[in-house]
């Protein structure tokens, strides 16, 4: 069904799309931005916050996108959610932008849909996913209380998330391929110096086994070591991240990665579609990072509105 021409489209409702629709509908522009599932994004699974300014004591995830959402809505960005983007063609001044109920005219576009956890890839994975398999401590942490688990991953993630199941499990295995965690600073020093933690270094996962639930790993060394079993209630994967842009290949170009390429204003091959936030190469994946990306585009893309309608004040 084809609809009206809106001036944006935003795609993604994580903290990039829900900044760049706060100042798309605060500068009265009209834009819809469409999501997935609901606004909220990565941030919104992370318990807590501590390194977004202006927040001392830091501040739930949730909450903080939560805050973004109603500050957006209260301009009057519409939202629509459970909407996916589907595709998009360049169709020169009006962009065609697919999502799962409707087909768009959109004078420029925000492509912000951030990634997903990158699966590991082994036997189990797939089979005991939701029966001990997770990607997400802060759902799945309190229906392992008292219980042990791994945490697979030495980044970021893997350290905050494993810190969080430490609260809830008995003990928490961090299983890295390397000697030192990857994730430095205040997370190393919380994690090394937590009774509850222990480390599995210089191992991979080789296989996730179980009966009706995970019931252990097999381990295998990085340096040719036998392979170990442990014993684990369950597993959670932290070992990268896989941009969501699949439907938009062959539409923008897109890194070695599948990150979308930009250039500094934020433009995407494609003129009138920029990108903002973790989807787009080069991005530090943080939320103050995507929150500022979010600012870049939305400037832009009215600039680039504007522009087409002969209305930019310049
Ligand atoms: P990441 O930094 O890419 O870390 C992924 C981890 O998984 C690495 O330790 C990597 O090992 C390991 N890994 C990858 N493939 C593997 C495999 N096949 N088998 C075993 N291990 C494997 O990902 P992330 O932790 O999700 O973080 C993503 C980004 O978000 C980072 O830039 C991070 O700083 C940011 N972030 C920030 C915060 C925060 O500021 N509080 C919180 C979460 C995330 P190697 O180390 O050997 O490569």
């Amino acid at each position: 069904m084809a609809e009206k021409a809106v001036d944006v489209v935003v795609a993604g409702g994580g903290p990039a799309g829900l900044t760049a629709g706060l100042y798309l509908a605060r500068a009265r522009m009209d834009v819809l931005l469409v999501e997935k599932q609901a606004p909220g994004g990565a941030p919104a699974l992370t318990e807590k916050i501590e390194n977004y300014p202006g927040f001392p004591e830091g501040i739930s995830g949730f909450e903080l996108v939560d805050r973004m959402r109603r500050q957006a809505e209260g301009f009057g960005l519409r939202i629509s959610s459970f909407n996916p983007l589907e595709g998009l063609e360049d169709g020169g001044d009006l962009k065609k932008v697919r999502t799962a109920e409707a087909e768009i005219a959109a004078r420029a576009v925000v492509l912000a849909m951030g990634m997903r956890p990158a699966k590991l890839g082994v036997p189990g994975e797939e089979e005991f996913h939701g029966r001990g398999v997770s990607y997400c401590a802060t759902c799945d942490a309190a229906f392992f209380k008292d219980g042990v688990v791994a945490v697979v991953g030495g980044g970021n993630s893997a350290v905050e998330e494993a810190l969080f199941l430490s609260r809830f499990a008995r003990k928490v295995i961090i299983v890295h391929r390397r000697d030192r965690l990857r994730a430095g600073g205040v997370l190393e020093e919380r994690a090394l110096s937590n009774p509850k933690m222990d480390f599995a270094w210089k191992k991979t996962v080789k296989e996730i086994r179980g009966e009706d639930r995970v019931t252990g790993l097999v381990l295998a060394d990085v340096e040719g070591g036998p392979d170990v079993e442990i014993e684990v209630d369950g597993v959670f994967l932290y070992v990268g991240n896989i941009p969501n842009t699949e439907e938009v290949r062959g539409t923008v170009e897109l890194d070695e990665r599948g990150f979308i390429k930009t250039d500094a204003d934020l433009r995407t091959s494609v003129p009138g579609v920029f990108a903002a936030g973790d989807v787009r190469s080069g991005a530090v994946w943080q939320v103050a990072a995507a929150v500022g990306d979010g600012v870049r585009a939305a400037l832009r893309a009215q600039f680039h509105v504007e522009n087409q309608k002969g209305t930019a004040y310049i």
